[in-house]
């Protein structure tokens, strides 16, 4: 009996080498998993792809919250306070409940200039830079627009900044995070070829929408943008507003409404009662939907959304769904 056990004791050991041995030909040895937050989910999103299994990711918002009102929670200082590295997309996006929370951390290490933080529009070309008038009457996109989670083209360029950020705070892990990089960089490049041609049938589309998180989407395909609801970003719009807005679509014979679920979209389906068209109701980030749940299935729900409103082709072998 006590010859059998340990026999049996013997295989488990070899069992577990074996295994162990295994498992490490995938998984560079590493004891503690790097700590990265990420405020948005499509941060948190392209830290998995390119960290895998040596990082461990947090993300402040919810898919489903306005980005620049996120609620803040105790459990993000517990995590901000652990973090080896965070991830913002920066542009003022998380302006207004964000830098509060990072000094209350007390984590040193991802203060804004130090080697744990990351501003995820550094290098980034936003468009609509404001002019130092309407900054200075509360613009909430002082630096240009932030939303460009939103724009097809921004894989790469998020991608390669979390691929650098994550070799500054582990060097050791560079080439498991290049070769994840890699094939992130070739996923997105498969997936942008299926979006054109989805989105090359939308040139010239008017559109109106109501903040103004989808004009890089459609400034990507050369969709024309009619009308923003919004006088400007985060400032909701008043009767006269509403008029105007109406006005001018109806004017340009606008059929279609972009919009994002926690927009004011009582306002937006005035509008559509008034002009007849048709409004389209997207998550602005990963996880706001549940076919939302990594940033190429977005992408790919966000171009079949629009081509369905457009009544534009999506081709058969296109994973957007
Ligand atoms: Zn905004």
């Amino acid at each position: 009996m006590r010859h059998k056990t340990s026999r049996r004791a013997a295989c488990f050991a070899l069992l577990a080498l074996a295994l162990t041995a295994g498992l490490s030909a995938f998984a560079p040895a590493r004891s503690k998993p790097i700590q990265v937050v990420a405020t948005i989910p499509d941060l948190a999103d392209f830290a998995k792809r390119i960290g895998g299994e040596r990082v461990e990711i947090k993300t402040l918002s919810k898919g489903t919250e306005n980005l620049h009102q996120v609620h803040v929670r105790p459990s993000m200082l517990i995590a901000l306070s652990r973090a080896d590295l965070f991830l913002e997309m920066g542009l003022s996006m998380e302006a207004a409940w964000l830098p509060e929370l990072l000094v209350r951390s007390g984590n040193d290490d991802i203060q804004p200039g130090e080697k744990g933080f990351q501003n995820c529009s550094e290098g980034w070309k936003p468009i609509e830079v404001p002019d130092s008038l309407s900054r200075k009457e509360g613009h909430l996109h002082p630096e240009g627009n932030p939303h460009f989670n939103l724009d097809p083209r921004a894989g790469k360029h998020l991608a390669t900044v979390v691929q650098a950020a994550l070799v500054r705070v582990d060097p050791a892990g560079k080439e498991f995070y290049d070769k994840n990089l890699e094939a992130t960089l070739k996923a997105l490049e498969e997936a942008e070829a299926r979006w054109a041609k989805i989105g090359e049938h939308w040139k010239g589309r008017k559109v109106c929408v109501y903040h103004t998180e989808f004009n890089y989407l459609a400034q990507r395909y050369g969709m024309q943008l009619a009308a923003s609801i919004e006088p400007k970003p985060g400032i909701p719009p008043s009767p006269g507003d509403i008029a105007r807005v109406v006005k001018e679509m109806r004017e340009q014979e606008v059929g279609v409404i972009l919009t994002a679920a926690w927009s004011n979209n009582r306002q937006v389906a005035d509008i559509a009662r008034k002009t007849g068209a048709k409004v389209v109701e997207l998550p602005n980030q990963v996880s706001g939907a549940d076919w939302a749940t990594d940033w190429i299935k977005f992408q790919d729900g966000l171009h079949a959304r629009i081509a369905e409103a457009f009544g534009t082709p999506v081709p058969e072998e296109s994973d957007a769904k």
